[in-house]
């Protein structure tokens, strides 16, 4: 049986990012993935499976075919106002499904996954820099169904010998334009997308508070670039290989910056002055998030190579025009 690794989620942003990683690194990567939140990529590095991640029939067929190394379990819903307004849906999603593969999982003794968790977990922070011993007390459903997650996954291991690496986000952000991946979310929520659709359309652009007790009066976040994070997600797979001990750990730069520090960069990155609107505070967010590094250091010796703010928002912007150059010659065509 031919070895591989199972991304689930794997044509969605940080998903596509990580399968570029493992390609690279040699690994045959298998990606299910049902397209319902992520566009239409291509992947020519990968196996591509349209399905869904609790469909036991397929993930049968997929760990019958493939000795699976590890899953990498990305395919969740992430938008945090819609888990407010819509919270079944992403128990159902984020949670039961995963109970599903999990138990596929162990019917196949597959015994490693690498999970996709997020900052999300710890809730408004008690002090910064966050690390991993901060309590944690999400504010909403989707950080909830996180952390109701990364519970199963300790229950497992105890239980039933398996092996995980909980990775818990910051700020993912930037792209890999030269291969065609970056950040499309529908809706967009995400501050660094929605400022260049703003600034190189001429709209405004809308800071949520500048009221806040930090330095420029705006949220502070610890933005990373997607391909440090997808290299995080190859070390914490070769650890468990080494090592069958789970770890939990965050995945930030330890270096924060404001709303208007990123507006400030993306101007300059677009050459174009922005027209701003303040707004009131966006709800749930926290003053600053950013995360302790330590941990990723000692056991990964890990330093982000991409995550300087310009080199995150040159790549972003690049994929930006990309896309758009792409739309043009299609409405061309038409
Ligand atoms: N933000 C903003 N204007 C926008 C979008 C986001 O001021 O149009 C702020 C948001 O309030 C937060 C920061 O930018 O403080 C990062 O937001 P994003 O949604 O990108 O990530 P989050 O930290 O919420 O996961």
């Amino acid at each position: 049986m031919k070895k591989a690794v199972l991304v689930t989620g794997g044509a969605g942003y940080i998903g596509s990012h990580t399968t570029l990683a493992l390609a690279i690194e040699g690994y045959h990567v298998v990606i299910l993935d049902d397209f319902s939140q992520s566009q239409t990529v291509d992947l020519p590095w990968a196996e591509v499976m349209h399905g869904d991640i609790a469909d036991v029939v397929l993930l049968n067929i997929i760990f019958k075919r493939y000795e699976i190394q590890a899953v990498f379990h990305f395919a969740a819903f992430i938008e945090v106002g819609e888990s407010v307004k819509r919270p079944r849906s992403f128990y159902d999603n984020n949670v039961s499904k995963t109970a599903t593969l999990l138990a596929v999982m162990l019917d196949h003794d597959v015994r490693r996954i690498i999970f996709s968790s997020s900052c999300a977990v710890y809730g408004a922070p008690q002090y910064v820099p966050m690390d991993e011993f901060h309590p944690t007390a999400p504010v909403s459903p989707y950080g909830r169904t996180k952390l109701a997650v990364e519970f199963m996954l300790q229950d497992y291991a105890r239980a039933y010998g398996l092996g995980y690496a909980s990775l818990r986000y910051f700020n993912a952000s930037g792209a890999q334009w030269e291969h065609g991946l970056g950040e499309q979310h529908t809706p967009e929520t995400h501050l660094i997308p929605l400022l260049l659709d703003a600034i190189t359309q001429g709209r405004e652009v809308y800071i949520f508070g500048d009221d806040y007790a930090t330095l420029d009066g705006t949220c502070v976040r610890d933005y990373v670039h997607v391909r440090d994070l997808a290299q995080a997600h190859v070390l914490a797979f070769k650890q468990l290989l080494n090592k069958s001990e789970s770890l939990v750990i965050n995945v930030g730069t330890g270096v924060g910056h404001s709303v208007r520090e990123v507006l400030a960069v993306t101007e300059h990155v677009c050459r174009r002055a922005a027209k701003v609107q303040v707004m009131p505070r966006r709800l749930g967010d926290a003053p600053v998030l950013v995360s302790n590094t330590q941990r990723m250091q000692e056991i990964f010796c890990w330093q982000p190579e991409h995550s300087d703010l310009m080199t995150i928002v040159t790549s972003a912007y690049a994929w930006h025009q990309q896309r758009r150059q792409e739309r043009q010659a299609l409405h061309v065509t038409l």
